[in-house]
């Protein structure tokens, strides 16, 4: 079984991205964990447009409870969300990011 793959491995740029807007947000406990993300499953979603990813180290299906959502407000190109929950970066969020979705096609972790 191999491991997920780490984010800043496959998509440095988009890493390094979350991570400074996280920070210029002043949500800092979150950027710490950028460096450690795993990619654990794209989003089977159809749209064309979506590159999204789970991040989350447990099953989604253990949680029960509502996170919060923290969105990229930076002036670069595409939309950037990130889902916490209980503190911990559970699924980003990528739309309308070319780059992203393709290479997370190559990936097949699913
Ligand atoms: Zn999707």
């Amino acid at each position: 079984m191999t491991e997920a793959p780490l984010v800043r491995s496959v998509l440095p740029r988009l890493a390094a991205r979350i991570e400074a807007g996280l920070t210029a947000q002043g949500e800092e406990r979150l950027a710490e964990q950028v460096d450690d993300l795993r990619i654990t499953a794209v989003c089977p979603c159809e749209h064309a447009y979506c590159g999204s990813f789970h991040t989350a180290s447990r099953p989604m299906k253990r949680w029960f409870m509502r996170g919060r959502q923290v969105s990229l407000g930076d002036d670069e190109p595409g939309e950037i969300a990130i889902d916490v929950v209980r503190g911990e970066i559970a699924y980003v969020e990528v739309l309308y990011l070319e780059e992203v979705r393709e290479t997370l096609a190559r990936l097949q972790v699913r």
